[in-house]
């Protein structure tokens, strides 16, 4: 019995498919004509995490979008291989980016999910979770101020100690966990901040969930290199979370409300870009005009918002940075993070700017697209098949011989930070907003 074997439940048959799903159809939120674009070439398979993994067609880009016309169909439930597939999935889009009919693979998955979720019967509690803990921030402040003073006191090393003994559930998953922030960075910003140079106008930032519970660095370097550049920064003190936890976990009813909370409070700013330093928050943020398509006082403002959203090097490197006089001194490479160049179509720009900043000690990366198993909450959910994916990244992190590995998303940063420090392995993991900042620093 295979990996994924042990984990499904029995596979269907055409009465349990009609007992999930009453009239027989599988209601996606998207037409019918998407999932027939798919002419079923497999050119790509060899990009696929999950199918490197298991080998399995049904873990393939091809095989989900099979299953996703046999639910559609009524000949397989919604429950069982369905699920666990739609969920084994890494959402990473690489299959997008392969794709020679450009089948809108990351509509689908997450289309599916959704219809996952809303049909499915019993206590939710990973969507209770989610929803709770996104929905305000005094959810995640007061997760964010245990795990401080967990790691403060010296019990995460015991933790961490244990884990190797008994490698096991949580204990396993406590390896994930990088060295927080002391405190986050929309605390101590204030909601406007002046340019250090010749004004250009007036950008604002949101500093994120995860982003600013993990990584409160890479935001203040974020308003740094914004103000380096001319930019007055508002810092909106009432943003909340972009929704894209929820929405990728199929909850898009949490991710919409989050979503029109951000609306309002970023338009207040009077803004003209609204720089986002975490690929997945800025891919789901570019969306929210497809999330709210439907809603008829938000869809304009939608539109709006979502041509105003840049991801942090796309901005900079379309409106010009200044470049900083001093390069890196230790080797450096680059990780794209799946959703800045599969969703986002963004790579050569912060490509450009990494070997800008390292000059003759930028190494490329093997496999630079190749998903870190990070995903959301993948490696928790998970933990396993995302550390297979890690063990691969660290290797190609190794045989170039990188010191310093600058990504764009924080789970990316925290992914590989954490393997790296589980490896015993000497690696500086940064944002490129610190790369950049930390060179600017070096000149005053
Ligand atoms: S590359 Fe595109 S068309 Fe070909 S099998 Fe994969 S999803 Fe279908
Ligand atoms: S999104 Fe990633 S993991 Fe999912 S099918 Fe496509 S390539 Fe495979």
């Amino acid at each position: 019995m295979n990996l994924q074997d042990s984990k499904i439940k029995s596979v269907s048959n055409r009465e349990a498919a009609k007992s999930t799903a009453p009239d027989g159809r599988f209601h996606l939120a998207i037409s019918e004509e998407l999932i027939t674009q798919c002419m079923h070439c497999g050119l790509c398979l060899s990009v696929c995490p999950t199918y490197a993994l298991t080998g399995l067609e049904r873990s393939s880009p091809r095989g989900r979008i099979r299953l996703m016309k046999s639910v559609m169909d009524g000949t397989i439930p919604v429950t069982g291989t369905f699920e666990y597939e739609m969920n084994f999935c890494l959402d990473c889009q690489a299959c997008q980016t392969a794709c020679p009919a450009g089948v809108k693979y990351g509509e689908l998955v997450e289309a599916a999910r959704e219809y996952i979720q809303v049909n499915k019967k019993g206590f939710k509690l990973k969507r209770l979770l989610l929803k709770n803990f996104f929905m305000g921030r005094s959810g995640l402040r007061a997760v964010a101020t245990v795990l401080r003073f967990y790691q403060k006191i010296g019990l995460e090393k015991v933790v961490i100690f244990l884990s190797r003994i008994v490698p096991i559930g949580i204990l396993k998953r406590a390896r994930l966990l990088p060295q927080l922030s002391d405190k986050f960075a929309i605390d101590v910003l204030p909601e406007m901040v002046e340019p250090k140079s010749a004004e250009r106008g007036k950008v604002a930032v949101l500093t994120g969930c995860v982003m600013d519970a993990m990584f409160a660095e890479a935001n203040l370097d974020t308003v740094d290199v914004l103000r380096e550049n001319g930019w007055r920064v508002a810092v909106p003190h009432e943003q909340v979370c972009c929704g894209s936890v929820n929405g990728h976990a199929g909850d898009n009813e949490t991710a919409r409300t989050l979503a029109m909370k951000n609306i309002e409070v970023f338009e207040n700013t009077g803004a003209q870009y609204y720089v986002v330093n975490s690929a997945g928050c800025s891919a789901f943020m570019k969306e929210y005009d497809k999330l709210l398509a439907d809603n008829p006082e938000y869809s304009e403002r939608a539109k709006r918002f979502s041509t105003r959203v840049k991801e942090f090097s796309e901005f900079i490197h379309e409106t010009g940075y200044r470049k900083p006089k001093a390069k890196f001194g230790s080797t450096v490479t680059y990780h794209e993070a799946c959703h800045l160049v599969h969703t986002q179509k963004i790579s050569a720009q912060p490509r450009e700017i990494v070997k800008d900043l390292a000059g003759d000690n930028y190494r490329e990366l093997n496999e630079a697209t190749w998903c870190c198993g990070s995903a959301g909450i993948y490696n928790v959910v998970h933990y396993d098949e995302a550390a297979k994916l890690l063990d691969r990244k660290l290797d190609n992190i190794n045989k170039c011989g990188a010191h310093t590995v600058i990504t764009g998303n924080p789970g990316c940063l925290a992914q590989i930070a954490a393997g790296a420090k589980n490896d015993g392995m000497d690696m500086d993991v940064i944002h490129l907003a610190t790369a950049l900042n930390r060179l600017y620093k070096t000149e005053k």
